[in-house]
């Protein structure tokens, strides 16, 4: 079994820094197992109950997916396992109130804290009707996931300490992390800031 403090390093690592206290406090909230899954190429995620030792309810999202993507995969099974806990399986999967349930908890994130602007509005296009046939959207992915993309670069998180990386046209060099934010040295200033460990970053290689 996982710890709260594990949990949380999950949603720092895989959802926007926006959104990471939400995703936790929905986790705390409705209490269930998180899976983080390999790549699969069939799905982007899943919701199960697991009907063994009283019942427990299973999340599992693909670990592969940029954080929009993770993000918006996570919420729409944490919608499957609310609309699956007020009526069981008397309703369709991707039904009305399932697709109610997804845009309330959807609403909450739709900001550009979050997302960049370009994704918002694919996405607030999308939530008028979101027309989920299965667990994968992958129109609404895929523009999720190029939109990613564009960042081409690292996570401030997987460069090991020390290391130079450019972010936003300056040199910095990597510190220790604090939580959710890793301390960075401007060598040119000797100024120390705060970076969100999922910031996208160019790691610059020493000679
Ligand atoms: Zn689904």
């Amino acid at each position: 079994m996982k710890s709260q403090t594990s949990y949380l390093q999950i949603f720092v690592r895989h959802v926007p820094a926006g959104a990471v206290s939400y995703c936790y406090n929905l986790w705390l909230e409705h209490n269930f197992l998180l899976k983080i899954s390999e790549h699969r190429r069939t799905k982007l995620g899943d919701y199960r109950f697991l009907a063994k030792n009283g019942g427990t309810h299973q999340i599992s999202v693909n670990g592969t997916l940029n954080p929009y993507a993770f993000l918006i995969t996570y919420l729409h099974e944490v919608a499957h396992l609310v609309t699956f806990s007020g009526y069981k399986r008397q309703v369709k999967p991707h039904g009305s109130q399932w697709k109610k349930m997804f845009r309330e908890l959807t609403l909450p994130v739709l900001n550009e804290e979050v997302f960049p602007r370009t994704i918002l509005d694919a996405l607030q296009r999308y939530l008028a009707n979101p027309k989920a046939s299965s667990c994968s959207d992958l129109q609404l992915m895929s523009a999720l996931q190029t939109a990613g993309d564009d960042q081409s670069g690292k996570l401030l998180l997987d460069l090991t300490e020390g290391a130079s990386f450019k972010l936003n046209g300056r040199i910095f060099i990597k510190g220790q992390i604090r939580r959710t934010r890793v301390v960075c040295e401007e060598p040119s200033t000797r100024k120390r800031y705060l970076v969100p460990v999922q910031a996208v970053v160019e790691e610059l290689l020493n000679c």
